[in-house]
């Protein structure tokens, strides 16, 4: 894929990049690296005013930035901006919070290790190369850079090629904050030479997200190389709706969770599993409201639903849900390219899945939903677990039994019980299965790239 601004509501191209250079390259790992040892040498308090600096940027530059993503990837504008500010929020949760985080431990009792002093510190890893995707183009960014520079690591950021422009903006944000030289850089490339990056001895770590293929292909390299790896995959939540939930409020919420950020997220709910005393009732008004979503063109306010990122992306859905239709599933929403330039889709909702239809397992990466019927609570967790993923699981109940069974059940990474699934600073982050491996955000994220030393002293 050229690296290029391709603006999705038009499909014309806005402006291309070159690639760095292979020179320009192993320049910037080694500053990288240079830019490591300056920031390891450095105080959590330095650190937690260069970052409050950058949040503060970030907030500073609210509608460049938030046009910059609609522009890139399509994103409606009051979305984009609310992705600055939580991506402000963010870098400040660890500017407060790395230090305790990251306080060393000690046993109580270090006696029963025969040592007089015993216990953990955490340290740096090192150069982290992190690859990204386009969907919250700063978001993702940033909730690995907050921690992971406050922990004293540096940041090498392999942007998706369709948001050069973000890339861009993020190469010079930390600096810019005051971080030392190279603490973080964005390297203009290709996805074929991530593995060259990745095999470099002076990069200690990766993480990714993204697609299931693009994690599987550099989790090998990092393995052959014996690298630590975080992965956060796709999804295909689901969204379990029980007879004694508030339906209305559960179809309201369900339309949001499926099609915000047009339908393109991971933790959306994709697949809704209704109760069938409920089923009805919920189908009907979820397709109502769905096909009362106004499409449109993102830089408009009263725009719901924009395009979807990529031209591939979009005939990759209506593929999907050809598929589906010609295998006998009911559209109760959607289901069609509307004539306009640009890479929109309806808004759909699709019922009657069965297992040789694609969607059945697949993810839908834009606003396609599909809708099961299940007789009982075990039918429900059945079709719920019955997925490859295991990234996020909506349920709405308010028996309190339910409530416990489902969290105890649901083979996902969270659980949101009467709410749609979100992203917190203070919460971990990521998936079981297929969905991925490692935790972001919260202190768990932070740990992934450090060093847990355990120190013991006779
Ligand atoms: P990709 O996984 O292809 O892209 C994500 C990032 O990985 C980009 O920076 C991309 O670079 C890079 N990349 C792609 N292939 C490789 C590889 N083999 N080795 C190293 N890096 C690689 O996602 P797409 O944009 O193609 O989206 C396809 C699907 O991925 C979606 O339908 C969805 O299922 C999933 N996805 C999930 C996301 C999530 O939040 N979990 C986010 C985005 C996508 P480049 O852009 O240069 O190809």
């Amino acid at each position: 894929m050229a690296i290029a601004t391709t603006n999705p509501t038009t499909g014309k191209i806005e402006q291309t990049f070159e690639a760095h250079s292979e020179e320009e390259v192993e320049r910037r790992i080694a500053l990288a690296q240079s830019g490591f040892e300056d920031l390891r040498a450095t105080t959590y308090a330095e650190r937690s005013g260069w970052m409050r600096r950058a949040a503060d940027i970030l907030e500073e530059s609210i509608e460049e930035l938030a046009s910059l993503i609609t522009l890139e990837m399509g994103r409606p504008i009051a979305g984009a901006r609310a992705e600055v500010t939580k991506s402000a929020k963010g870098l400040r949760f660890y500017a407060d919070n790395a230090e305790s985080f990251l306080a060393s431990e000690q046993l109580d009792d270090p006696s029963v290790v025969g040592a007089s002093r015993a216990g953990k510190t955490y340290a740096p890893l090192g150069v982290v190369l992190a690859v990204m995707p386009w969907n919250y183009p700063l978001w993702q960014v940033l909730r690995f850079a907050g921690p992971a520079l406050m922990a004293g690591n540096a940041g090498l950021l392999k942007h998706a090629s369709n948001v050069p422009q973000a890339a861009l903006f993020l190469d010079t944000l930390f600096e810019r904050a005051g971080f030392p030289t190279g603490a973080f850089q964005t390297l203009l490339i290709p996805a074929a030479r991530v593995e060259g990056v990745l095999r470099d001895p002076r990069v200690k770590a990766t993480t990714l997200t993204g697609s299931e293929p693009a994690g599987r292909s550099l989790a090998s390299i990092a393995g052959s190389e014996v690298k630590h790896v975080v992965l956060e995959l796709g999804g295909s939540d689901p969204f379990v709706v029980m007879p004694s939930a508030d339906v209305e409020r559960a179809a309201t919420v369900a339309v949001t969770a499926r099609n915000q950020n047009n339908g393109q997220s991971c933790i959306a709910a994709k697949r809704f599993i209704v109760h069938t005393d409920v089923y009805d009732e919920f189908a009907r008004l979820f397709s109502e409201k769905v096909a009362a979503l106004t499409v449109g063109d993102p830089f408009e306010d009263s725009t719901d639903v924009g395009p979807v990122a990529t031209k591939s992306g979009r005939d990759e859905l209506a593929e999907q849900v050809r598929d589906a239709v010609d295998k006998g599933a009911e559209v109760l929403a959607g289901a069609r390219v509307p004539e306009r330039d640009g890479w929109f889709y309806e808004p759909t909702v699709l019922a009657g899945i069965t297992p040789e239809m694609r969607l059945h397992l697949e993810e839908a990466f834009g606003p396609v939903a599909t809708v099961y019927r299940a007789a009982d609570r075990e039918e429900a967790l059945s079709i719920a677990n019955g997925t490859t993923f295991g990234l996020s699981s909506s349920v709405w109940t308010n028996d309190d039994d339910e409530e416990d069974w489902f969290v105890t059940n649901l083979d996902a990474g969270a659980v949101f019980v009467n709410g749609m699934t979100a992203s917190h600073p203070e919460l971990p982050f990521g998936g079981v299965k297929d969905s991925g491996v490692g935790r972001e955000l919260a202190a768990e994220g932070i740990r992934e790239f450090c060093n847990v030393k355990t120190v013991w002293k006779a």
